[in-house]
């Protein structure tokens, strides 16, 4: 289990290498995405709370990138913070995730992305429930739900 610690780790000495890579330019990104999601994914943005579709999906399933399709988070570490944003405790698994520090807006906060395509996800805080402490606060627009048994 990831904890705060390891995560700040990350960040200083780099990320676990992912098991693939996917790259793509400006323009194909821009393709393939929905305007919102390239503007979260692509150019860091924010969706506004409560606005995100899976905000209060409670189904059974993976949480995919939406840009990858890569497997992120999934419905069981899945929980209601009250943010407006869905929040997960943990990872699927530990390379699925990059971390860097994020100094915008005066805040230093840990920003979280896709590790396969680099596209913005969210961030992580540390006021997450026990046992891990962790809470990854991340943008609806970038994930596409999976639900168990089905096949995108
Ligand atoms: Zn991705």
């Amino acid at each position: 289990m990831l904890t705060w610690k390891e995560i700040i780790n990350f960040c200083v000495k780099g990320n676990p290498k992912p098991e693939q890579r996917v790259e793509k330019t400006e323009a194909e990104w821009r393709e393939i995405l929905e305007p919102e999601a390239f503007r979260v994914m692509r150019k860091k943005g924010t969706e506004a709370p409560h606005t995100g579709a899976l905000c209060s999906a409670h189904e059974a399933g993976k949480y995919n990138c939406a840009g990858c399709n890569t497997p992120l988070f999934d419905s069981t570490i899945k929980f209601e913070s009250g943010t407006g944003w869905p929040s997960f405790t943990q990872p699927i698994n530990e390379n699925a995730i990059q971390y860097e520090k994020d100094n915008a807006f005066g805040m230093v906060r840990v920003e979280v992305m896709c590790n396969t395509c680099d596209a913005h996800l969210g961030h992580v805080f540390p006021d997450g429930p026990q046992p891990s402490g962790l809470r990854y606060c991340i943008n609806s627009a970038s994930m596409r739900l999976q639900e168990a048994g089905s096949q995108i």
